[in-house]
């Protein structure tokens, strides 16, 4: 991972050797204390550690000490256009603030911005997406292109500069998964400040998990990226979930990886209705090891693929061969073999 400056959002620090933090944002009215509270703790529950919330009106800012005492996850608002909402949020114990300064207007609003979060050490995340960049930089490129992105974010980085102000995190998100990934690695290149990566409004969860995976898995496996945020025209917890599933395959972090053959004509069990089962079952299983299970359709790569992870089954008629660390333990009905593995995946957890 690259070594970038570190940053501390609340009771959690991000950026230098520090793990890569899973953020999502509510959807429900900020203003709405009972449903937003409901919703932070299921994103805070699904395995979420920063969540953002709008601050769009007086009411929202002043919800802000009620999630505050009511929960410990970092919380961090999204201020658009009003530089006294951010005031406001800074004031009432937020942990980070986002803003787009583009859209906040005067320089010397952002420069009050600026010094009442110094004051409370709050940092700020510049968020610059493919439709808010400056328009003299969008000129310049010709639109929002990778390049005028990640200078966007650099010239508002540097306006914060001025104001000695450095507690800073940068985000450079557009819907065009192959631009976010070049902006991205345009400012790993030329600044140090962490980086909070997602594409933005992906779609639903088919189309939205894809994108998401390949821009932020991409950035992931140069060693980019300090926050992730999956965005998806859905529930927010399932922007947690994916956000997992791409950091594990990313190889970080812990859980349980199911290696399965695709099926074909060989194959003589259920092995398609197994495998769902056993995801299902293993789903929430948290693990700081990272356990690799096969269910393998028949005898050709079966065995092989079932010897080398922690614990597997190869398939046969309606039956299966358990393995574990590449030894034969016995034969299992085909009715035996999810509850066999998740009891077996439990045994290697607390082993
Ligand atoms: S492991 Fe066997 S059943 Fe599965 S795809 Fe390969 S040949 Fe077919």
């Amino acid at each position: 991972m690259k070594n970038t400056k570190q940053v501390k959002i609340g009771n959690i620090t991000i950026g230098g050797n520090n793990p890569i933090a899973i953020q999502s944002m509510t959807n429900t009215k900020t203003s709405d204390r009972e449903a937003t509270l409901a919703q932070i703790k299921s994103l805070s529950a699904a395995g979420c550690d920063i969540v953002r919330f709008t601050v769009n009106d007086m009411a929202a800012a002043e919800a802000i000490p009620y999630y505050v005492e009511n929960t410990s996850i970092p919380l961090v608002a999204d201020i658009h256009f009003d530089y006294r909402l951010a005031l406001a949020a800074a004031e009432r114990g937020i942990s980070k603030i986002r803003i787009n300064p583009g859209n906040i207007g005067e320089k010397e609003n952002i420069k009050k911005v600026a010094l009442a979060c110094r004051e409370r050490n709050i940092p700020i995340r510049i968020g610059i997406n493919g439709g808010s960049a400056e328009k003299s930089v969008l000129v310049k490129y010709g639109g929002p292109t990778a390049e005028a992105l990640a200078e966007s974010a650099l010239i508002n980085a540097q306006m914060l500069e001025e104001f000695d102000f450095t507690n800073i995190v940068l985000s450079v998100k557009s819907s065009d998964v192959k631009t976010m990934v070049d902006a991205a690695r345009i400012l790993s290149e030329r600044c140090d400040y962490p980086l909070h990566i997602g594409v933005t409004e992906t779609g639903d969860v088919r189309r939205g998990n894809i994108k998401s995976a390949i821009g932020i898995g991409s950035l992931l496996l140069d060693g980019i990226g300090n926050t992730v945020r999956v965005s998806l025209t859905d529930d927010p917890v399932n922007e947690v979930h994916a956000a997992k599933d791409i950091l594990f395959c990313c190889g970080i972090g812990g859980g349980i990886n199911i290696v399965s053959c695709p099926t074909c004509g060989r194959t003589e069990s259920n092995v398609i209705g197994l495998v769902n089962e056993l995801e299902r079952a293993t789903r929430d299983i948290k693990t700081s090891r990272r356990l690799t299970v096969a269910l393998m359709g028949c005898v050709v790569n079966g065995p092989g693929e079932a010897k080398h992870a922690d614990i597997g089954v190869a398939c046969g008629r309606n039956e299966g061969l358990l393995f574990r660390k590449g030894e034969i333990i016995k034969k299992l009905d085909e009715s035996e073999i999810v509850d066999t593995l998740v009891s077996e995946i439990k045994e290697l957890i607390n082993a």
